[in-house]
């Protein structure tokens, strides 16, 4: 069973270092398919679109992301293009909870990572993808959203009322 992973939340330091790359002859290695499967589980539970390795307190070059399709883990992503379009749309995270703000971002983009076998892919985004994209890459730099964003603004928690 794919375990729940803790949140680590702003103001941790560790949310603010830069991530290691994984050496490609290791990412197939057992250890690295626990992990995914555990963020991928951790980003569905927390109804998170993306989550990157440092979110659950590991500095590595690993996030997990919920596509269409389904939710796929990238090892070492780079981004190797992107469009000249930039659109300014909400944003929020697990790790700065409660919290929203409008970033500005690349509205397609076309990236490089290994898959979870530890081969060479591209993946080409656009709108909510990319935008989920360059939030979780810019987390492997230790970037949050509210270092880029205008109109933060907190939200109260929803509480019942009966
Ligand atoms: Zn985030």
């Amino acid at each position: 069973m794919p375990k729940l992973l803790k949140i680590y939340t702003n103001p941790d330091p560790l949310l603010r270092k830069r991530s290691q790359e994984i050496k490609t002859e290791i990412i197939s290695q057992k250890k690295y398919k626990l992990l995914c499967d555990d963020m991928v589980n951790t980003m569905l539970k927390k109804d998170g679109v993306g989550l990157a390795a440092p979110q659950i307190g590991k500095n590595i070059r690993l996030i997990a992301i919920n596509l269409k399709n389904g939710p796929i883990c990238l090892f070492n992503p780079v981004i190797t293009k992107k469009s000249w379009r930039q659109e300014w749309g909400e944003e929020g995270c697990l790790s700065v909870p409660l919290v929203y703000g409008k970033v500005k971002r690349h509205v397609r983009t076309l990236c490089e990572y290994f898959d979870e076998t530890g081969t060479m892919k591209k993946l080409e985004a656009n709108g909510l993808m990319a935008r989920v994209l360059q939030h979780e890459i810019d987390h492997l730099d230790g970037v949050l959203f509210i270092d880029k964003a205008k109109g933060v603004h907190r939200v109260e928690p929803i509480s019942m009322q009966i």
